[in-house]
């Protein structure tokens, strides 16, 4: 990428796109996660375009002229939403990747890397989740719209490639989290809606209760190491198959590790307790990042607690402009 290159970043307003953002504006300029000089970043919101409207979407490339794209535009959702639209999770995220991609093709993009998640896996799977494993049987029936719709991204990628030899991939995060999170507590994941919940059981000198019983293992990856990683598989990473972007299988933390570090890092001296009548969820869903590791050399992880404690410091200082 030495040429002039506009880089376009869908869903570039949401918790993905502002870490990949904080990499940009802070990692030193030239570095290998930094900006570079003939580089110009783009980030967009669905305001500028919808785009699960092909129009729109052509006009954003048109506007962009963009060489390079992180596909990073969802609609996402909590459990309760996916299981009461599974049409909808199904048909907004294939239109947006199918403009996407579409698009990107008849564009001559150079490179698209777009987003998937861990739930593109099977239900029933030997753990630990690696890359050769996604289409070895259905995904979870809870949000299996979503998941077929992302899923189906890398058989778009494929045919893309092998038809019209498209440089496009995919990544595949494990639970992100970071500043710029959704806390909606109807909508949020687990950590930034335990963090909603802690600030408010501060604020209204009420009880901090987790549901469960906090024993659950969970790889959460800090979402500006995640935008070092996009960085870097939009630079050196050129073949079709997806890469798991994850802290490793050791670096697994439990629910209840959590919300200790979110009682440390509010301060929070209420009454703090589990609530073991309300379903765990699976035990844990480890994911390998053995192919990452190798592919990179290495590479350092923030350590978890300092990761939480930027993020409750984030929440802290913007609650009033949060999605809560
Ligand atoms: P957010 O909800 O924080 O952000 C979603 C982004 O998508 C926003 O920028 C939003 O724009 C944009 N968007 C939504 N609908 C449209 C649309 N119709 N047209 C254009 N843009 C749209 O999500 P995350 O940052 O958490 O997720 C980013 C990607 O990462 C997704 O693909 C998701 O599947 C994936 N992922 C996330 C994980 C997580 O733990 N958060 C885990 C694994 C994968 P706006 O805000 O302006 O509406």
């Amino acid at each position: 990428m030495s040429e002039p290159s506009v880089i376009l970043v869908t869903g570039g307003s949401g918790l993905v796109g502002q870490g990949i953002k904080w990499c940009i504006d802070n990692e030193p300029e030239g570095s290998r996660f930094g900006k570079k000089a003939n580089e110009t970043w783009i980030f967009a919101r669905s305001s500028e375009a919808d785009l699960r409207d092909a129009e729109q979407t052509k006009k954003l490339f048109e506007k962009y002229k963009p060489t390079h794209v992180i596909h990073l535009a969802a609609l996402v959702g909590g459990v309760f939403a996916n299981m009461a639209g599974n049409a909808t999770f199904m048909r907004d995220n294939m239109l947006m990747n199918d403009n996407l991609l579409h698009t990107s093709y008849l564009q001559q993009v150079k490179k698209v890397v777009s987003c998937l998640s861990t739930c593109v896996f099977p239900d029933k799977v030997d753990y630990p989740l690696t890359e050769a494993k996604i289409h070895l049987g259905p995904p979870h029936p809870s949000n299996f719209g979503y998941s077929h719709a992302k899923r189906t991204v890398d058989i778009q990628n494929r045919a893309y490639r092998e038809q019209y030899g498209s440089n496009f991939t995919s990544a595949i995060p494990t639970n992100v989290f970071g500043p710029a999170d959704n806390y909606d507590l109807h909508r949020a994941h687990v950590l930034p809606a335990l963090m909603h919940k802690c600030y408010l059981a501060k604020k209204n000198n009420t009880p901090f209760v987790v549901f469960g019983s906090g024993k659950p293992l969970r790889q959460f990856i800090y979402s500006r190491d995640l935008g070092k990683l996009f960085i870097w598989m939009l630079r050196e990473y050129d073949d079709v198959e997806p890469v798991i972007l994850s802290v490793g299988e050791n670096e697994e933390v439990t629910i209840k590790e959590v919300a200790d570090a979110i009682v440390k890092a509010m301060d929070f001296k209420g009454e703090y307790r589990f609530d073991p009548s309300k379903a765990d969820g699976q035990y844990r869903k480890p994911a390998s990042n053995e192919k990452l590791l190798k592919l990179m050399g290495g590479f350092e992880f923030t350590p978890f607690e300092q990761a939480l404690k930027e993020s409750v410091d984030w929440f802290l200082e913007n609650y009033e402009i949060a999605r809560t």
